[in-house]
């Protein structure tokens, strides 16, 4: 693929230009896939034609440069096809099996971590953080660079897990990373309601947009003022107040932290999708390195390797055990405010303890 095909040159829409060729050959009539090694997958069409993906670990946020570099071990193996996939990984699409190996070495000489796939961990699916949103109750980037790094073997393959393990981050409850369907979750959570700034939400704020942005009845307007009030015992702090109005913020050194929930999963043809459910409501932000989370984050993934049955996912595995011991086995203190599902949201949005302790 020439430079002049890459997505910053997008002109009329036409996806077929981004795929080798033997991929637009086969569109469709793909038959299986299989883990040649950890990092490089085999994908066999129906009529017998190959093509490899080298999957490399990658950031959320990068430098064009480090990109570019990217591009150009992409030029020299793979004709400059590569994609991102959905956990944040590239995967290189090598179409000629000669090529595979002097990839895997050149990317792993460089520093790249080739890995990913299989009976481990892949890349941590996050989201914005202090970065850039705006009602973050922790940092996203940050927490998983330090975790990842913790648990690099278990993504090159030096280490094997009972099945694949899924890690994923949201910095505020508003959940963007599907935190709720994954095995592990990160999950920032405030624990203070909005402070009111009365004089600036008078000229900032529309009172009725602020009122029906509650979604538990919290926020009433007290007309006589021209300002809101927060009833606090019903607020769950959500944040989505201070999204509407800026004169409601909640971030707070102290109540801000990081929740740890275990056990969800999203669907395969086996069996049903689970919801993660807490089991840590509190630890707080300690940047750069974040020592408590990546330390309970290991020991999670010690337990989990050491007991679950092969092919079992951790939610199943829970499942099979029991929560009691579950507790019992992790170490983990059971507290009151673990108790929690996400079944009866129109209830428990507001009478959840783990949300509003
Ligand atoms: Fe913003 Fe919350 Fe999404 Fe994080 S989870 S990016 S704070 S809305
Ligand atoms: Fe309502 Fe959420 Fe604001 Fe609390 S943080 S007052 S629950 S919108």
């Amino acid at each position: 693929m020439s430079a002049a095909a890459r997505i910053t040159d997008i002109g009329p829409p036409d996806f077929k230009q981004f795929l080798p060729p033997v991929l637009l050959k086969n569109y469709g009539k793909w038959d299986y896939h299989e883990i040649v090694e950890p990092g490089v997958l085999k994908h066999v069409a129906f009529g017998g034609d190959e093509i490899y993906s080298v999957r490399i670990a990658s950031a959320r946020l990068h430098s064009t440069a480090w990109i570019e570099r990217v591009l150009q071990i992409a030029d020299k193996y793979c004709d400059g096809y590569l994609r991102w996939t959905t956990r944040n990984n590239i995967e290189f699409l090598v179409s000629d099996k000669a090529k595979v190996q002097p990839l895997v070495k050149e990317l792993k000489s460089k520093g790249y971590m080739v890995g990913g796939t299989g009976k481990g961990i892949t890349n941590i699916v996050h989201t914005q953080g202090w970065v850039h949103c705006h009602t973050p109750a922790t940092d996203a980037s940050g927490v998983v660079k330090a975790v990842m790094d913790d648990l690099a073997d278990y993504f090159t393959g030096v280490k094997t897990l009972p099945a694949k393990l899924r890690i994923a981050l949201a910095c505020c409850l508003n959940m963007c990373g599907a935190v709720h369907c994954s095995d592990i979750a990160i999950l920032g959570v405030h624990r203070k309601p909005p402070r009111i700034d009365h004089a600036a939400i008078k000229v900032q704020c529309e009172l009725p947009t602020v009122v029906a942005s509650c979604p538990t009845g919290a926020i009433k307007i007290k007309p006589k003022e021209g300002t809101v009030e927060v009833n606090q015992p019903r607020c769950m702090f959500c944040g989505n107040c201070y999204t509407m109005c800026p004169a409601m913020p909640l971030a707070d050194k102290e109540g801000d932290g990081i929740a740890i929930l275990v056990g969800g999963k999203i669907s395969n043809a086996r069996s049903m999708p689970k919801f993660s459910k807490m089991i840590i409501p509190f630890i707080p932000n300690e940047p750069p390195r974040w020592p408590q989370v990546v330390k309970v984050i290991r020991h999670l993934v010690e337990v989990y390797a050491s007991h679950a049955k092969k092919h079992e996912r951790m939610g199943d595995w829970i499942e099979r055990i029991g929560w009691e011991r579950f507790f019992d086995l992790t170490g983990i203190p059971f507290d009151m405010k673990c108790i929690d599902d996400f079944r009866l949201a129109q209830n428990t949005l507001r009478n959840s303890p783990s949300f509003k302790w």
